[in-house]
């Protein structure tokens, strides 16, 4: 049997007809830059989310970038963050000629840990710490609360980088003990999502979105996307080309109302990997750990969609040799990600002596399995069977 890390195959084939159309319909409309395409995806994506605005861009990559650039980060000033995502998070810290500062993560939860970023932003004597981009990894979002109530503390703006979460719920706990739930991008100043094809809304190439509640950034966000510039030919700031192709938001306007529907389809997938490893002994022998539902004791109580497995993470013994026979067999699986960033050789001598060790944990011990929606049962009893396999073998 062969089974796919990611099938956008199957996905297609539930709207292919329609996303044809959609985009025929953009060809023939000769609108090729903003307009009602995309005017139309920021609004169901801002009402999606739960804020005021959306302002379509380029990529996620992107979206962080225009986010940083409109907070006015530049030359001097360090960005607080994980040292475990993809790239981009410290990517457009470092293009905007900032310095990232990481605070380590919580194994458990993969997230950025705020007793951590505690202790980083008290050591911070010169304030020069001017935004926190915490990342909601893998589909779960971070410590929210405890993040907000820091950045409240130390008055600085937090950028979501929301790329793999896009519709995560997240429960926040008020004074009272009341539970208000809230979606990733909702949390922060503003929140940075990637429609990477990868993604759980994923285009037909690239794109990206900026979402917030606050209406003046969202002007200027909206501003920064085209070269800063109102009215035109005028450009009191210098942004850049960041905007969003019309044929990649009418695509996504055709997956957006399936959304919630692939995500109940991945989180179903998780329970059936943890009924399937519990029925080895694998959980019991500690080769395998499951992702852990960080906001499940709300569950049921208010269904929440806390985490939407934009990946699905296992932690395992003799990763690497388990990736390499996962392969062999047909298995698709990914690392993400070997590397954690402060030790990307592109920091130079800046990387010299940082040291992150649950971060360090995650890049050595991770790794990915098949999640997609239209993932069937007999395919995930056969990814099972063949790590059980590996692992009989082994010992
Ligand atoms: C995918 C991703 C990005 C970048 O998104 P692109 O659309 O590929 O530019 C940024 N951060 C994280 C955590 C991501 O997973």
């Amino acid at each position: 049997m062969k089974v796919p890390l990611l099938d956008l195959r199957a996905q297609l084939a539930t709207i292919e007809d329609e996303m044809v159309e959609a985009v025929v319909n953009v060809v023939r409309s000769t609108r090729y830059i903003q307009g009602p395409e995309v005017e139309g995806l920021e609004q169901e994506i801002a009402e999606y989310s739960g804020v005021a605005r959306g302002v379509g861009v380029s990529s996620g990559t992107d979206a962080l970038l225009v986010s940083l650039m409109s907070l006015g980060i530049g030359q001097g000033d360090y960005v607080l963050t994980t040292p475990y995502s993809f790239f981009a998070t410290m990517g457009v810290i470092l293009r905007v000629g900032a310095k990232p500062v990481f605070a380590d993560i919580d194994l458990e939860s993969y997230n950025i840990d705020p007793e951590k970023m505690a202790e980083v932003l008290a050591a911070d004597v010169d304030h020069k710490i001017k935004a926190i981009i915490p990342v909601h990894l893998y589909g779960q979002c971070a410590d929210m609360k405890a993040i907000n109530k820091l950045a409240e503390q130390y008055n600085i703006p937090v950028v979501e980088d929301a790329a793999q979460a896009i519709g995560a719920e997240y429960p926040l706990v008020h004074a009272d003990g009341s539970v208000e739930v809230k979606k990733a991008g909702a949390l922060g100043t503003c929140g940075c999502f990637s429609f990477f094809p990868s993604k759980n809304l994923g285009g037909i190439g690239d794109g990206g979105m900026v979402v917030t509640t606050d209406e003046k950034f969202a002007d200027h966000l909206a501003l920064m996307r085209n070269h800063g510039m109102n009215p035109k030919y005028y450009h009191p700031s210098v942004g850049g080309n960041f905007r969003l192709d019309p044929i990649q938001a009418t695509a996504l306007r055709v997956k957006l109302p399936h959304l919630n529907s692939w995500h109940d389809g991945r989180r179903e997938n998780a329970d059936s990997y943890a009924e399937m490893f519990a029925r080895t002994s694998l959980l019991d022998e500690a080769k395998v750990v499951l992702p852990k539902r960080v906001y499940q004791e709300f569950e049921g109580e208010i269904a929440g969609r806390f985490h939407i497995y934009n990946q699905f993470i296992l932690r395992v013994e003799k990763r690497d040799e388990l990736r390499d026979f996962l392969l062999a067999e047909g298995v698709g699986c990914e690392v993400y990600y070997p590397v954690p960033l402060h030790k990307q050789e592109c920091l130079g001598a800046y990387s010299h002596g940082l040291s992150y060790p649950e971060a360090e944990k995650a890049a050595d011990t991770t790794i990915a399995l098949p999640i997609y929606a239209e993932l069937t049962a007999p395919m995930q009893q056969y990814v099972v069977d063949k790590i059980a396999e590996f692992y009989s073998k082994d010992c």
